[in-house]
């Protein structure tokens, strides 16, 4: 896992005029973010999750969703400074779609050199929250998740969701559709219940992911549709 530039040491040494000067490396924001996700004990777990070990079961629409993730990895030096930066998986449980996202985040640290933040929606959504009487604390909690590289949403709008949610989501929304900053996001709701939810997030939550949007229905749906 050492950096080629810094030889993991985090910082660029040079001199200049003969003084010693030393700079932060690229590779800061991706320790950041791995020390952010080893503190939050789903390191281990989450780390497995890679495109190879992914079963599509046979599915059709599995294998689609996984060469998608795929292509949206490839895709994301040329995309990430554009207003289509990000990637949805919407699918009911157990369609694999936390392990796809999860899949994608290491790619984007292994190769692309991207700090990603961990949001599991519900727990995080409560925690802010929690600060919300305290200004400073406040913007705190939601400034990690508003500048970070690029931020994995896990179960958008798990729960019971209240206007006091949608507002801090509006505000992490949208402070990254504003600055191009990519969302990797799974969520069990529909296109419609997003939109239902919440129209002025969603619909920019949807205009992110536009070129990258991926629902997985099972049998249950399908049986529903024949
Ligand atoms: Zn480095």
């Amino acid at each position: 896992m050492g950096c080629e530039k810094c030889g993991g040491r985090g910082w660029i040494l040079y001199k200049k005029d003969g003084i010693d000067f030393a700079k932060p490396c690229e590779c800061q924001e991706v320790m950041k973010a791995r020390n952010r996700l080893d503190a939050s004990g789903i390191s281990d777990e989450f780390h497995k999750k890679g495109f190879k070990n992914f079963s599509d079961r046979g599915k059709e629409v599995l294998r689609n969703a996984r060469l998608k993730a795929i292509e949206y990895c490839k895709n994301y030096p040329e995309i990430k400074n554009t207003n289509r930066n990000s990637i949805i998986f919407m699918g009911q449980v157990g369609s694999g779609k936390t392990h796809l996202s999860m899949a994608i985040c290491n790619n984007l640290m292994d190769y692309h050199k991207v700090g990603v933040i961990y949001m599991p929606y519900r727990d995080e959504i409560t925690k802010i929250k929690q600060t919300i009487k305290d200004e400073i604390n406040y913007q705190n909690a939601l400034n990690r998740f508003k500048t970070c590289q690029a931020l994995m949403i896990d179960d958008l709008l798990k729960g019971k969701n209240t206007e006091a949610d949608a507002n801090i989501l509006f505000e992490i929304i949208n402070y990254r559709y504003l600055n191009m900053l990519p969302i990797i996001v799974s969520t069990e709701k529909t296109k419609d219940e997003l939109l239902d939810f919440d129209e002025g997030v969603m619909s920019r939550v949807l205009e992110m992911t536009k070129d990258y949007q991926i629902e997985i229905i099972g049998e249950e749906y399908n049986y529903r549709l024949l």
